[in-house]
């Protein structure tokens, strides 16, 4: 009774922690304090609404969808790094 009930804790445990670090991951990717009126990019005005629905947004949408592909691109260079260093 008791093992089976030790091993359940032990299998929680470990999705308790991955939980953290995707918290943590996403958190560290949160802009934080209060948005910007004008683009940090190109400083293009900012629409109050996308400020509402952004809190802490620092560019514009166009600025953003460029960052979003560049940080896409970075990390498909970062899934190929770690599988190649697998292997070796
Ligand atoms: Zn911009």
């Amino acid at each position: 009774m008791a093992g089976g009930w030790s091993r359940d804790g032990a299998v929680q445990d470990q999705i308790d922690a991955s939980v953290e670090d995707a918290v943590e991951l996403a958190r560290s990717r949160l802009p934080r304090g209060e948005g910007l009126r004008h683009c940090e990019e190109c400083d293009i005005a900012i629409p109050q609404a996308r400020r509402k629905a952004i809190p802490g947004v620092r560019l514009c949408v166009n600025c953003q969808s460029e960052l979003d592909v560049q940080q896409a691109d970075f990390n498909s260079y970062n899934r190929r790094g770690s599988k190649d260093s697998q292997l070796r």
